[in-house]
């Protein structure tokens, strides 16, 4: 009886909200439980073995580091490790959008198990004190009502039982929007963002967003939370966007 009403209620859902994959907007069935359809879903692609050892960028031909974390360059970062689930394709870039501005909440059990799949094939994850996600501007908090950070974040603390402490770091720059700077012009953006909070001398920390593309915004949460303290700052998120020079 019981599975008879959770049918009836999925194709009364559907009828109302008919299920469509969030890339191509094909239709689903009813008990279909993935965001995106088979085809979309056959588009992800996992960052693979072949990445850079620092920030974890794919490094397609092989080696060891990026040019950008390469010799002597690995060190001089805060944050001393970056790793994501996907490269940045176009379906994947359907779901973060969907998550971010049309409050698709229930993406967070698909980037979860993602995100929780990384932190598992990352030795160093283990040694991870506290989760910390990157913290919205106000203005962009205000406007948006939730950070997306903040609800994966929490979700992979539940899922870890480590603990979750949003209030180690707070923005205190509303900074401009990322997406046409330059390198150069993201890290100077960026910079003296963010200021550190609370108990964190000596913690190990992970770092958690949605899309890595430089890891100028990374790198900044990562100097902020060091200068106050913290033992090593690591970084986790859903996509790694390769960066054109
Ligand atoms: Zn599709
Ligand atoms: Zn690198």
């Amino acid at each position: 009886m019981k599975n008879i009403i959770k049918t009836l209620k999925n194709y009364l859902a559907n009828f109302l909200l008919p299920k469509t994959c969030h890339h191509c907007k094909c239709d689903l069935s009813a008990d279909y439980k993935e965001p995106l359809c088979l085809k979309c879903a056959g588009n992800l692609k996992d960052m693979g073995a072949l990445k850079c050892k620092r920030c974890g960028i794919n490094l397609d031909s092989g080696g060891t580091y990026c040019f950008n974390c390469s010799g002597a360059k690995a060190k001089k970062f805060k944050c001393s490790l970056i790793r994501s689930c996907f490269i940045f394709t176009p379906e994947i870039r359907s779901l973060i959008h969907n998550f971010k501005y049309h409050e698709h909440l229930r993406l967070k059990h698909f980037f979860n198990s993602a995100l929780l799949k990384t932190f598992n094939q990352t030795p160093e994850f283990k040694k991870v004190d506290i989760v910390v996600p990157v913290p919205l501007s106000c203005l962009r908090y205000r406007a948006r009502g939730y950070n997306q950070s903040a609800v994966l974040a929490k979700k992979l603390s539940a899922s870890t039982h480590i603990s979750y402490v949003p209030q180690s770091l707070k923005r205190i720059k509303n900074t401009k929007s990322q997406v046409n700077l330059d390198k150069e012009k993201r890290a100077s953006n960026m910079k003296n963002a963010f200021k550190a909070a609370g108990k964190i001398t000596g913690k190990t920390i992970l770092l958690i967003d949605d899309v890595a593309t430089t890891g100028s915004t990374l790198e900044a949460c990562a100097e902020a939370l060091k200068k106050a303290g913290a033992k090593n700052i690591y970084a986790l998120t859903i996509a790694r966007e390769p960066f054109k020079h």
